[in-house]
Parts: C-alpha cells; sequence; structure tokens
C-alpha cells in the first residue's frame, strides 16, 4: 500500500498527521510496539465501479473507505464527496476520527470513506446510485454495520445520503433489528437524532466559548474574555462553517468576514450570517453581498483582521506561505487539518493560540455516537421521563409556592417544570462533553512544559486512553 500519496503540491495529509502523533507519542510512557500498534491504518478498502451518465456512457468512480483502529468497535467517521478524496486524504481522516473519539471518549474506533467526485457536476438520481453503489460495496466487503462500522456525513455530504445509505443497507439486512444505526446523520423520519445537523459547528461554538473564558490564557494573548465583540472570520460557508458562525453570532461575537470557494466578503462591523446564507443560496455566490467588501482571492480573507478565525472548508488552508500573514490571535480548527505542521510552528511563534481539530470538530462524532444509542434502544431521548419529571417538577414548584405564599409568574413556571426533550438532552451531552474535553487537555498540557500545545495535548490525552484499553487486556506487557 503506498502510504506517501501526496495530498497536494504542499504535503501528505496523512504524513501530517503521524507527524503530528509520533511528537505526542515520544512524551508519553508508552513502548514503541504499542505507539506503532495505535498509529498504523488497520485497513484500507479502495473501490472502483461504474455508473451511467448518459445513454451507453459509462463513467469510473472511484472510492474508498479507511479503518484506522478496531480498538473499540464499531469504527466511526464521514463519507466525503469531494474531487480531492484520495488514499492519503481518507487515512489521515480516519487517524484524527481514532483520536478524536478517544478526546471526547466516545467509544468508538477511527474510520473514514471518501468518493472522488464534484457532487455538483451530478443530478440528484446520479447521486443516488453512486451512493447506493458505494453503500453496495462496503456491504459487500464487511465495511459497514452498526457493530462493524458506522458512516456519517463529511464534507459533501449530508442528511440525504445518510438516508440512502441507510435504505440501502437494510435492504440487504431486513433482518437485523438494529440496521438504523449503521450510518448517522440521518433525517429525523429515518432514525436520526436531532440536533445532529448542527453539532458540528455547536461543538465548535462550545469549544470557542470555553477557550475564551479562561482569563490567564486570554491575558497571554491580548485578549479579554468572553465571546461577546469577539471579530470571528470563517471560511467555508457549509454545514460546520454555518452553525459555528450562527451561535457564535448569538452569542455577541461578531462574524466580521466569510469566504467561500467563490470568494469572500467582509464588513468589520459584521454581517449577519442568516442573510448571508440566504444570498449565496438565491445568487449563486457570496459576493456582492450589501455593505460588505469584496475579497478576491478567497484565501485573502484569512489573512484579514479578526480575533478569531475558524477554518470550515477542507486541510492544508494554512500553510508555510500564508501562516505569517495571519493576523487572529486564536484559530478554532473547525476542518479537519485546515494547518501544516509548517504553518503551526510559525503560528506558535506569534503566540497565536491553535484549538485542535481533533478536539475542535469533535461535536459531530459525539452526536453521532448519541444517534447511534438512540437507534440501538429504538426510542427517542426524554420520551420515557419528560411527563414524569415534569409532575414532580409541578409539585415542587407548586410546595415552594404555598411553602413561601409567593408565586412565581408563567415564563418562570415553563423553565422550572419543563422536562427534558430529545434536543435539550442531546444539547446538554454535546455541551457536557466538549467542556470536559476541553478542561482535560489543557490539564494535560500546563502539567508539563514539554507539552507545549493543545494539539499535542490532545494527542496525548488520546494516546494514553488507547493504550489504557490494549494493556488492559495484556497485549502490551
Ligand atoms: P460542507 O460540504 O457542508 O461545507 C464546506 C464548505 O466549504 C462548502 O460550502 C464549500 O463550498 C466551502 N469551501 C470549499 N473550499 C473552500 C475554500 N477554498 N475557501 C472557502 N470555502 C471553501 O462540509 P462540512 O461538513 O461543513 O465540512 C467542513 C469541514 O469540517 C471538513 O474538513 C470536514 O471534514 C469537517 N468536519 C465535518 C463534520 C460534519 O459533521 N459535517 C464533522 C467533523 C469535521
Amino acid at each position: 500500500m503506498n502510504t506517501a500519496i501526496k495530498n497536494s503540491d504542499h504535503t501528505s495529509f496523512y504524513k501530517n498527521v503521524l507527524g503530528f502523533f509520533d511528537k505526542a507519542g515520544m512524551l508519553t510512557k508508552y513502548p514503541k510496539g504499542l505507539l506503532n500498534q495505535i498509529r498504523e491504518t488497520n485497513s484500507v478498502y479502495r473501490i472502483i465501479f461504474p455508473i451511467r451518465t448518459t445513454g451507453k456512457n459509462y463513467e469510473v468512480i472511484e472510492a474508498f473507505r479507511a479503518e484506522h483502529s478496531h480498538h473499540k468497535l464499531p469504527v466511526k467517521g464521514g463519507i466525503r464527496y469531494s474531487l480531492s478524496v484520495n488514499q492519503d486524504e481518507v487515512m489521515a481522516l480516519a487517524a484524527l476520527m481514532t483520536f478524536k473519539c478517544a478526546v471526547v471518549d466516545v467509544p468508538f474506533g477511527g474510520a473514514k470513506g471518501g468518493i472522488r467526485i464534484d457532487p455538483k457536476k451530478y443530478s440528484e438520481a446520479q447521486l443516488e446510485r453512486i451512493t447506493r453503489r458505494y453503500t453496495a460495496e462496503l456491504i459487500k466487503k464487511n465495511f459497514i454495520g452498526p457493530a462493524i462500522d458506522v458512516p456519517a456525513p463529511d464534507y459533501g455530504t449530508g442528511a440525504r445520503e445518510m438516508a440512502w445509505i441507510a435504505d440501502t443497507y437494510q435492504q440487504f439486512h431486513p433482518e437485523q433489528i438494529d440496521a438504523a444505526g449503521c450510518v448517522t446523520g440521518k433525517p429525523i423520519s429515518q432514525g436520526g437524532v436531532r440536533g445532529r445537523t448542527e453539532a458540528t459547528g455547536r461543538g465548535v461554538f462550545f469549544a470557542a466559548r470555553e477557550v475564551v473564558s479562561i482569563a490567564e490564557d486570554m491575558k497571554k494573548i491580548g485578549l479579554t474574555t468572553g465571546l461577546d465583540g469577539k471579530k470571528v472570520i470563517v471560511q467555508g460557508l457549509g454545514n460546520v462553517g454555518y452553525h459555528a458562525a450562527k451561535f457564535l453570532q448569538n452569542s455577541g461575537a461578531l462574524i466580521v468576514g466569510i469566504a467561500e470557494y467563490e470568494g469572500a466578503i467582509y464588513n468589520k462591523n459584521g454581517l449577519d450570517v442568516d442573510s448571508v446564507f440566504q444570498h449565496r443560496k438565491n445568487r449563486n455566490t457570496i459576493l456582492n453581498f450589501k455593505g460588505a467588501k469584496n475579497i478576491k482571492p478567497t484565501e485573502k480573507a484569512l489573512e484579514l483582521n479578526c480575533d478569531i478565525l475558524i477554518p470550515a472548508a477542507l486541510e492544508n488552508q494554512i500553510h508555510a506561505d500564508n501562516a505569517n500573514k495571519i493576523k487572529a490571535k486564536i484559530i478554532v480548527e473547525a476542518a479537519n487539518g485546515p494547518l501544516t505542521p509548517e504553518a503551526e510552528e510559525i503560528l506558535l511563534k506569534k503566540n497565536v493560540l491553535i484549538i485542535p481539530d481533533l478536539y475542535a470538530n469533535a461535536g459531530g462524532v459525539t452526536v453521532s455516537y448519541f444517534e447511534w444509542l438512540k437507534n440501538l434502544s429504538h426510542v427517542r431521548f426524554g420520551r420515557m421521563e419528560k411527563r414524569y419529571e415534569e409532575a414532580t417538577y409541578r409539585t415542587l414548584v407548586n410546595t415552594m409556592e404555598e411553602l413561601s405564599g409567593k408565586s412565581l409568574n408563567e415564563s418562570q413556571k415553563k423553565t422550572l417544570i419543563n422536562g427534558p426533550s430529545e434536543i435539550d438532552l442531546v444539547n446538554s451531552g454535546l455541551e457536557e462533553t466538549m467542556v470536559t474535553a476541553y478542561h482535560e487537555i489543557r490539564a494535560i498540557m500546563k502539567r508539563s512544559k514539554r507539552v507545549e500545545t493543545l494539539r499535542t495535548a490532545s494527542y496525548i490525552s488520546a494516546i494514553n486512553k488507547i493504550a489504557e484499553s490494549y494493556l488492559a487486556l495484556g497485549i502490551f506487557p
């Protein structure tokens, strides 16, 4: 297997991920053999299949699924539709998934899939055929299943593609009662969970909010605490970028710049995220948004004035050639691998605080885990306890009113009495996960001067947890 396939002219993404891993591995106590076992990709499946385009014309499609680590099952990771998909990329993304799941205590190994197509060039019917065929290929080789390997949305895919995957799998396995758990990110009607679509962006928001809440860390980079008034630039107004920008805006941050692949826009007084989204939908371009300055080429947007930069598009966006021009004080890696190792070195010298991908965008897999749990339990979260809890809280409020002789107004009562719905539980689980994981990795960094970055701390956190699961089996004495 050739692991040195180049992801771009600059660098191999997989090599970068392994480089980050090795840097962290050196700072742990584990033997080389164990570190190698944690580091290497277990299996890669490359698929070639034809689809009929027009009349008698066929096109050959190339696709992949990489399963990085089976230390926990099922393995999990998104499916990407993009022309950038190649073996190197899926292996890098699968490895990142292993470490990401460990950082946020999601009990899965890592995987990733991809189909090398530009989805914009195909009709919906063609995309459905491609997705169903890809799923059938995964089924043939046992690369999908609720106990084996569970895909999810990634760049270029969403709930629609996940519904096709679930439906195909269920047709092949009508006898499997847990078949809906073969994929996550599905529409609610197909067994999806409320809050999954926005989960990665919401997780990015929780991460950013937690980061800026720590006075000691903000002082070091010359910022005040809190999101209010912080200037933010987002690259990529897709699923992750849009939701991250929206939640940040709702918490008082100013989204001063948004970059898409056709160009970027900037307004120092802030852009309304929903209006920009609608504008792009109506006009097919983000450019010429009222009150904003057009920025071209789009990557120039990364270099504009802001406090927080959120790359939420693809890997290798900040590299040796532009890292020096970045003005942000904090970079939150919503995308996977947006910084090359060279860029990170330059940015660290500039005192930029980098919130690494394997923590920052883990909200998606966290809520995917909740969806999988829902599929296995065959019941909506909150269904059993909601009414019971409401009745208990109502009694409590009534007793308080009686004892105090004072009455609460209707809105106060509603807040106190409401039992949790599915979305409340999902968001609460996500918030708990993102906040806890941040303090875990920050504590690892603070414990030792040799751990210089949150990225290294995150890899150490992941390595510790994965190593423990091998050591518990006595495989590595
Ligand atoms: P998406 O396809 O919904 O959106 C990506 C957006 O980026 C698109 O609108 C695209 O036009 C834009 N884009 C592409 N190249 C660009 C460029 N050079 N400059 C500016 N914009 C550009 O994809 P997504 O699901 O939002 O994923 C984005 C990133 O987040 C990927 O790295 C993905 O691996 C990562 N991620 C996604 C999830 C998830 O739940 N979807 C979870 C974890 C990580």
